[in-house]
């Protein structure tokens, strides 16, 4: 049976009628499915968390690859059309929750290597990336994201699509684009076209204090056009000389603006910067 047969059987099945505030556009392209696995290479070995698991024609995949795979639906009913569809797979935990409210901290805390996968509903999906790139027992990340943020992952400095995330995620993880996705890809069709991105971790150990770097990238990103010795002297409340005397001992050019700035400037500017109430 065809991927898109497949799917809307499911929802005539179970009385189902998809859900555009969830960001239910769902996958019926098999090409892209097998890419999705191959760039897993799932093991059986493996403990895979798959984040909004839909109508399931990844977490099949997955399962049948005998690793523990355990996905996380918000839709109730189906996350419950899952359970029933998919019962005789005993290495499948199915949860019917919402991921932002899970926390698996304490279940994978011996795990070090817990390879995430997602096709991330475009409402959360910044925020998804930068809760799960943090933790310690995620190895990488196989993920699809609306092109848009993708390309804003991707941007190097000079590239204005550059903004918060691309800084704050390029400090945890590396990111490689595996393909694009076309709209016509999912059913229903999404709006946009979506990329397929894996991300790796990196190591990291160069930060004084990581909540002084994220108020110095927020600082520096909420006036974008402005010069940085000015959006930090604005935001961050320090005095404009003392900003641009400090940047210019560390050999960075206070006229740059935020998207000119490379990772490691703004680690230096971190460590080098004292910012009273960093949050
Ligand atoms: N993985 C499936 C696929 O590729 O066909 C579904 C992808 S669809 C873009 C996103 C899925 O995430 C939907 O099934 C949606 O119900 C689910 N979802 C949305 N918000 C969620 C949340 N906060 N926690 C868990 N799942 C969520």
């Amino acid at each position: 049976m065809k991927l898109r047969d497949k799917v809307e059987y499911l929802w005539y099945k179970y009385n189902f009628t998809p859900r555009r505030d969830l960001g239910q556009n769902f996958l019926i392209d098999s090409h892209i499915v097998e890419k999705i696995v191959d760039t897993i290479k799932p093991d059986k070995k493996d403990t895979i968390l798959e984040i909004g698991a839909g109508t399931g024609v990844l977490t099949e995949k997955l399962v049948k690859k005998g690793g523990k795979v355990i996905a996380v639906e918000i839709d109730k009913n189906l996350g419950e059309a899952l359970k029933k569809e998919f019962k005789e797979y005993l290495n499948l935990k199915i949860i019917c929750g919402d991921i932002t409210q899970i926390s698996f901290d304490e279940e994978f805390k011996q795990a070090k290597s817990v390879k995430l996968v997602g096709n991330l509903p475009y409402y959360i999906a910044s925020l998804i990336l930068l809760d799960m790139i943090k933790k310690d027992w995620v190895k990488f990340m196989v993920v699809m994201v609306q092109r848009e943020v993708a390309e804003k992952l991707l941007a190097k400095p000079g590239n204005k699509k550059r903004g918060r995330l691309t800084v704050l995620m390029n400090y945890y993880g590396q990111g490689e684009k595996i393909i694009d996705i076309p709209p016509q890809a999912f059913t229903p069709p999404s709006k946009v076209g979506a990329t397929l991105l894996k991300i790796e971790k990196r190591e990291r150990c160069k930060l004084k204090d990581e909540n002084n770097f994220f108020s110095v990238v927020k600082a520096a990103f909420s006036l974008r056009r402005k010069m940085i010795t000015n959006s930090l002297s604005k935001e961050l409340g320090i005095n404009k000389d003392s900003i641009k005397e400090k940047l210019e001992s560390i050999g960075i050019d206070w006229r740059k603006r935020a998207e000119d700035l490379t990772e490691e400037e703004f680690i230096s500017i971190s460590n080098n910067l004292g910012v009273k109430n960093a949050h």
